[in-house]
This record gives C-alpha cells, sequence and structure tokens, in this order.
C-alpha cells in the first residue's frame, strides 16, 4: 500500500478515535463494526436480565401503579453502567440502556397501549450537579426508538436523601410530598409508562404514580433499568 494512504488511514481513525470512545466501556476491547455503540456484544449479551415474570414487589401501600418491571438485577454489569452513567457523567450510556429497555419493552410489554413516557424527575438542585436527567435521558432513548411521546409532567419540590441509604421503614416519610404534577393535560386519562433507572424499595415510583392518579392519570406502569 501506498505511503500517503497508510499515512491517511492513520490520521482518519486518530481522528474517529478522538470523536468516538471505539473501546467497549466494560472490558476495554477495541469494538468491531457490528458491536452496539459503546459496548462490545459480548458484554451486552453478559448483562443479567430478569426472567418472567419480572414484576418488582413494592414494599409499600397502597400502590398506586400497576405494575413494576426492572430488565436486569442490580449488579455485574448493568450496575457498572449505570455508575458509569450517573455518576461518571458518562451520558452517551443512554443508548446501549436505553436499548436494553426498548428490547425489554418490545419483548414483554404491550407497548401500543402506552399513550406516554413519564421520567422520575430530579430536584432542579440535583440536575445542576448531575446536569442531566438519566431517567429524562433512558425515557428520550425509548421514545426515538418506538416512538411513544414523552413528558415532562412531574417535578420534584423535595429534595431528598438517597433512599438506597435509608432503612425500608423510613423510605416512605422521606419521599412523601416530594413530587408535583407539572401539567396535568399531560396525563389526564392517559395510561404511562413510568421510567426510572434504579427501583429500590419502589417508594419513589409509588410516590411518583400517586400524584400522576391524582393528576387524572388512567393507569400507570413502571419500567426501571435494574432492581434489586
Ligand atoms: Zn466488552
Amino acid at each position: 500500500m501506498q505511503k500517503w494512504l497508510t499515512n491517511l488511514k492513520i490520521i482518519l481513525k486518530k481522528s474517529l478515535d478522538l470523536i468516538y470512545p471505539l473501546n467497549c466501556v466494560i472490558c476495554k476491547r477495541k469494538l468491531n463494526f457490528d458491536d452496539g455503540s459503546y459496548l462490545c456484544s459480548e458484554c451486552y449479551s453478559k448483562i443479567i436480565r430478569n426472567k418472567p415474570p419480572f414484576s418488582v414487589k413494592c414494599d409499600c401501600s397502597p400502590v398506586y401503579f400497576q405494575r413494576a418491571w426492572a430488565v436486569g438485577k442490580y449488579t455485574g454489569i448493568i450496575k457498572d453502567l449505570i455508575h458509569l452513567f450517573k455518576y461518571h457523567r458518562q451520558q452517551y450510556l443512554s443508548k446501549p440502556l436505553g436499548k436494553l429497555m426498548v428490547d425489554f419493552i418490545k419483548t414483554n410489554l404491550n407497548w401500543q397501549t402506552i399513550d406516554v413516557l413519564v421520567p422520575v424527575p430530579l430536584h432542579p438542585r440535583k440536575l445542576r450537579q448531575r446536569e442531566f436527567n438519566q431517567s429524562e435521558l433512558l425515557a428520550k432513548e425509548i421514545n426515538k426508538q418506538i416512538s411513544i411521546p414523552l413528558a415532562n409532567a412531574l417535578i420534584r419540590i423535595k429534595q431528598t436523601s438517597s433512599q438506597t441509604i435509608l432503612p425500608p421503614e423510613k423510605r416512605l416519610s422521606n419521599i412523601a410530598g416530594a413530587f408535583k404534577m407539572r401539567e396535568q393535560k399531560e396525563v389526564a386519562q392517559k395510561s404511562i409508562l413510568l421510567i426510572d433507572d434504579v427501583l429500590t424499595s419502589g417508594a419513589t415510583a409509588n410516590e411518583c404514580a400517586r400524584v400522576l392518579k391524582q393528576g387524572g392519570a388512567k393507569r400507570i406502569e413502571v419500567l426501571a433499568l435494574a432492581g434489586k
């Protein structure tokens, strides 16, 4: 091969490496053309997904949503990905993570009956800190791939301690009154799929569902990336 062509190839590859992280974010191996974005097909296939019936039990009563699902267990690759995504600001991971949720929706849910996706909101202060709402980015990916409309129908008015560090009996009172309706007409009479990243006790999702129900939502289901 002519030398200039080799040089050109090297330059092109180097510039591409700058634009795209061409290594798998988990195993660091070079990505192939047929791999997904940011995650190699091998790591993607190693993600431990939940088996039917998928439902996550909520430690709350009354329960305001119909059912809650989690794509996988909060462990292994899925946990690593969520950590990179949320705490290391690797926003582009919403793509493979969103794809996981879309795969789940297409295979297991009667998604044609869902009217709108509502992400669990972050408190404005937290949003400024993190610069993005992880649940909203996931909902955006789902919206891109299966075009269910998205509505940021809820706002968070109370900044709460992280549910994961609290004992179960404190979680309900911690989250009570944390959300408010933003736009009632976005949810009235609608079938809603509430989107969250991690479901722990279900108390956060249930509080969102309570407010949505109060706002006239017909039916609420919950989908999270990972559950306990
Ligand atoms: Zn990999």
